[in-house]
């Protein structure tokens, strides 16, 4: 069985192909949905998903979130006694999501198709190849998030046609115009912003709230103490606009209810600005797939902050016509990774489908040019152009630049600047050539980028005969073979959260942070809930913590929803 798994920025989710369709898999709380957070408990056992996010505001320094932003550097996260790598937290959220397809279905799990933005760069996408291995995952495949997307949508199952995937999640905006024809699916172009998504929208909500608090009198509406209970408030503020025409933003603090009336009129006014937003990466994918909105069959809308209507409408006057929106937008990534996962499989009824991806950006080499008469360094010549489909193989040729010239460095980079100065250095390769006048000897540097994102540089020296073969493994970001070897081991040895307690930590997790977030008569009845069910879990009778359990729940969510 190949799991495929959607490794979210916010959220991930796994998936499984049965009975010719592709089902989500619950985790130990019962959700589709586990929070790609990752912390230590109060016992020294790393905790992921709904546990951690609820433990990010009472325990901010055992704690972390937002990791795949890392994804290809060497950042590293200080959890309690442990150092962790993006990779590593990565590979403790597959291996939470591996472990619940292994629970659901009673069978050991090895392999994986994990979705990744299109935007991806290379060494983005070895991370998460990375983070599959070290979570006992091989990666049969990364899958382009539009790609499945449409997979998900059965969009290869209508003949030709062209559309555009919609993706706003919670901290990311990404677009992508694909293509079918002829049975293969094709990305032509990829754009967005990597700093856009329902969290702005959180906090243009704040940003207003604060204003009306502080006029209201609230002493210090901006202090950090109380940032993350304002942010709670509007998302969930934000959330119910989506249902109803208005609601109001409540908080109670130093010793009183605050209140803030909100209208879809007035959300709407306050993310004007992040709306607008939206429209330029939309501009350059159309143009970069040299194609028209009015050519387009179809608008995929993908990402749980596409489910806001304001969002939808936008979408819909942009392009003249409503979405595509039958699936829940947050499960479709995972869904269509769980179709590639079949196809792999050798699944006959999606066969045909060939899958084509393309490079999200371009790569080439640093050249010099003549700027006013005299050489300059620095230049960027591009070999591969953003967004051609991939596997691509594409050939330049550069000369030498001085006279008897022994040797040229061949220098890697990635990115869209005139200046290499702005683009990401992938490595160098020093090929010798005989002496000989300027201009005289000619290099034909061959640039192959395949499926998985991987470059393969190859330099000819046709006057020699030489050919050289570049390994770009200087590369600061990606983990050597030892070290994934040794990492693995040590994540193997790390005490996980027993999963048969996850639901009452989870509860005891959120009483916890109530206690802190409120004040008065509603903290002193969350810490009498807390001390109440500390008291059950000890007595370890099944029923009496499954009933405590379910009283305490329904509380928690009429103090949440401000009753
Ligand atoms: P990512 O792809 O970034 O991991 P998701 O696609 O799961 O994330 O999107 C998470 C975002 O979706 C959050 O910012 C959340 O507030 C937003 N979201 C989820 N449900 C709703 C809803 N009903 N209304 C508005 N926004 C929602
Ligand atoms: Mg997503």
């Amino acid at each position: 069985m190949i799991i495929g798994i959607d490794l979210g920025t916010t959220n991930s989710l796994v998936s499984v192909w049965e009975g010719e369709t592709a089902q989500l898999v619950p985790n130990a709380l019962g959700r589709m949905l586990t929070p790609s957070v990752v912390g230590l408990d109060d016992q020294g056992q790393m905790v992921v998903g709904d546990i951690a996010r609820e433990r990010l505001q009472t325990h901010p320094h055992l704690t972390t979130a937002l990791f795949k932003r890392h994804m290809g550097s060497a950042q590293a996260t200080q959890l309690g006694p442990h150092r962790f790598r993006p990779e590593e937290l990565s590979a403790l959220v597959l291996r939470s999501l591996k472990e619940d397809v292994e629970r659901a279905y009673g069978k050991a799990v090895t392999e994986a198709v994990i979705s990744v933005p299109a935007y991806f760069s290379d060494a983005q996408r070895k991370a998460t190849r990375i983070a599959g291995e070290l979570a006992g995952l091989k990666v049969e495949k990364l899958i382009n998030e539009p790609t499945a997307a449409a997979l998900a949508y059965g969009v290869h199952q209508k003949g030709d046609t062209s559309f555009l995937v919609f993706d706003l999640g919670g901290g990311t905006f990404d677009v992508s115009v694909l293509e079918l024809f002829d049975g293969v699916m094709e990305v032509r172009a990829s754009a967005g912003d990597n700093f856009l998504g329902g969290e702005d929208f959180d906090d243009a909500i704040v940003a207003h709230v604060v204003g009306a608090l502080l006029a209201q009198g609230m002493p210090d509406a901006e202090r950090p103490a109380i940032r993350h209970r304002l942010r709670r408030e509007a998302q969930r503020v934000r959330h119910a606009l989506g249902q109803q025409s208005e609601t109001v933003f409540q908080l109670s603090e130093d010793g009183r209810e605050w209140s803030v009336p909100l209208t879809q009129e007035k959300l709407l006014e306050i993310c004007e600005p992040l709306l607008e937003r939206l429209r330029a990466p939309i501009e350059r994918a159309l143009r970069d797939a040299r194609i028209k909105v009015a050519d387009l069959d179809e608008v995929l809308l993908v990402g749980g902050t596409t489910r806001m209507p304001l969002v939808r409408k936008l979408v819909a006057s942009l392009f003249g016509r409503f979405p595509s929106m039958h699936l829940n937008p947050d499960e479709v990534i995972a869904q269509g990774a769980a179709i590639q996962a079949a196809l792999k499989a050798r699944d006959a009824t999606l066969e045909e489908v060939v899958l084509t991806d393309v490079c999200p950006y371009s790569l080439g080499v640093e050249v010099s040019n003549s700027v006013a008469g005299q050489l300059q360094d620095g230049h960027y010549l591009p070999i591969i152009e953003r967004n051609c489909v991939v596997p691509v193989s594409r050939v330049k040729s550069v000369q030498t630049l001085r006279d008897g010239q022994r040797q040229v460095s061949v220098r890697i980079f990635q990115g869209e600047s005139r200046l290499v100065a702005n683009n990401i250095f992938l490595g160098e390769l020093e090929v010798d050539v005989p002496p000989r006048p300027a201009g005289e000897v000619s290099l034909d540097i061959r640039f192959t980028y395949d499926i998985n994102g991987l470059l393969e540089a190859q330099v000819d020296t046709p006057m020699t005969g030489q050919s050289r073969t570049l390994v770009i493994e200087n590369n600061p970001g990606v983990m050597t073979p030892q070290e994934i070897a040794e990492r693995f081991a040590a994540l193997q040895a790390l005490k996980i959260h027993p999963r048969d307690q996850q639901v009452n930590s989870a509860l005891m997790a959120r009483l916890e942070r109530l206690y802190q977030e409120c004040l008065g008569d509603v903290r002193e009845h969350v810490g009498a809930l807390a001390g109440h069910f500390a008291g059950v879990l000890e007595r370890q009778d099944e029923s009496e913590i499954r009933d405590a359990h379910q009283d305490i729940s329904a509380r928690l969510e009429a103090i949440e929803s401000g009753y």
